[in-house]
């Protein structure tokens, strides 16, 4: 590791990065971690990266943490990033590249800062970790709680599925749902009074409170760039809620570009659900990004999108405008369409949130932001296993038959 300092991003202050700290000390404001790049490079060039073996820690220069000793890992990264012919055919695309996270050991993109969030909290000598999250961060939370063993609380929305709650529990996590009161987001509430009553360390998924994890999502910029043979796509289209994950994916791309791995950074796209679209409104009308407003009444079934509280809008907004991107909205039959066209054309079955990326990509293209001659990835953020009702109702239950053939023909005849 080779940070420079902390600096708060609201008053300026720098950091040492020795204490144990999540936010500025003066006037609680978000910390940015900032490298000293020079010695960056001096470790690490495009030759000795491409001999490690792929995932999340080969860039561990690039990582907040400081003693390998301390890495809680469960082989996150690495994932594949797939040519999808058939669905460039479908949109009329030349090149088309999938980002598959549903690979990820948890089956989401969230192992990635997780595996960094938890690493820095056991080199802090935690010894709790608390959460607030729509389901895939407090999972994988969870899931590398268990493996440094440490206790983990996770506060979750009233409303998460069913699938996502069984795979918070199995891993050991006490979890714990908030009902909605007031304004605001009711996990994020729980999480800021545990906190600060009992003093667990935070590892939500957005940098407010927890400036480490998010580092964890810059290496799958790291890997697109590599996995294209240091070539830089046009766009790339991300999934977005808090706006943690396409801050993060940005902060790689204008790292490797302050390394001379590259001379430019991609067009970032952020898509949101309909229902809940605050980044993406904010974006549309520049407003500054500390006055957008909550989002009332969120309703989308990309609940993994589902943040009513753009939290990392103010670190987004900026670096997309820097990549000369978008940020779009997508409806609820676009996403369950997405989500059905991957796995049909593709064999990825992604959960709606995961799904929302090649939604947005069909309303870029449509729009005339996209060009069909574009180098274009879509990130594929999370399994559709995670959340299976929407799916469920889509299909009818596979008819009964006895083994014999002309029970068979008589319903091959019908299926046809
Ligand atoms: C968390 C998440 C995202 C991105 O969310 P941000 O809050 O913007 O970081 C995208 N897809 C899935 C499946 C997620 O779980």
């Amino acid at each position: 590791m080779v940070i420079k300092m902390l600096r708060c991003l609201k008053c300026g202050r720098a950091h040492e990065p020795a204490r144990t700290l999540y936010t500025c000390e003066k006037c609680g404001g978000k910390l940015e971690i900032v490298y000293d790049y020079d010695a960056v490079a001096e470790k690490i060039d495009k030759k000795a990266l491409a001999k490690r073996s792929m995932g999340v820690w080969k860039y561990r220069e690039l990582l907040p943490v400081d003693d390998p000793k301390n890495i809680v890992t469960l082989n996150e990264g690495g994932t594949p990033l797939l040519e999808a012919r058939n669905l460039a055919r479908e949109l009329g695309l030349k090149h088309l590249w999938l980002k598959d996270e549903t690979r990820n050991p948890t089956a989401s993109f969230k192992d990635r800062p997780m595996s960094v969030g938890i690493s820095k909290a056991v080199e802090f000598g935690a010894q709790t970790v608390v959460t607030a999250s729509s389901g895939n961060a407090a999972i994988a939370l969870a899931a590398y709680a268990a493996k440094a063993g440490i206790k983990c609380y996770a506060f979750v929305p009233a409303d998460a599925p069913e699938a996502k709650l069984a795979q918070l529990s199995i891993y050991g996590a006490r979890a714990i749902r908030g009902a909605p009161k007031g304004i605001g987001d009711p996990a994020y509430k729980l999480m800021q009074i545990a906190h600060k009553r009992y003093g667990w360390h935070p590892i939500p998924s957005c940098s407010a409170f927890n400036p480490y994890q998010p580092e964890g999502s810059k290496t799958m910029s790291y890997e697109i760039i590599e996995q294209l043979n240091w070539q830089v796509p046009d766009w790339v289209i991300v999934p977005t809620g808090a706006g943690t994950l396409v801050s993060g994916n940005a902060k790689g791309y204008f790292e490797f570009e302050q390394l001379d791995f590259i001379d430019h950074v991609p067009h970032l796209a952020a898509i949101q659900a309909e229902g809940c679209a605050p980044l993406v409104r904010g974006f549309k009308e520049g407003k500054p990004p500390h006055e957008i407003p909550t989002w009332p009444n969120p309703k989308t079934i990309a609940g993994g999108l589902v943040d009513p509280y753009p939290w990392d809008a103010d670190i987004a907004i900026p670096a997309i405008r820097k990549s000369e991107g978008a940020a779009e909205t997508v409806a609820d039959a676009e996403i369950l369409e997405a989500e059905k066209l991957l796995a049909k054309m593709e064999g990825i079955f992604a959960e709606p949130s995961g799904a929302a990326g090649l939604a947005g990509l069909g309303r870029l293209l449509e729009a005339g932001v996209i060009d069909r001659s574009d180098v274009v990835v879509v990130e594929v953020t999370g399994s559709g296993l995670k959340d299976i009702k929407i799916v469920t109702q889509l299909f009818e239950v596979p008819p009964v038959i006895e083994p014999e053939l002309k029970q068979l023909e008589g319903l091959l005849e019908k299926l046809r």
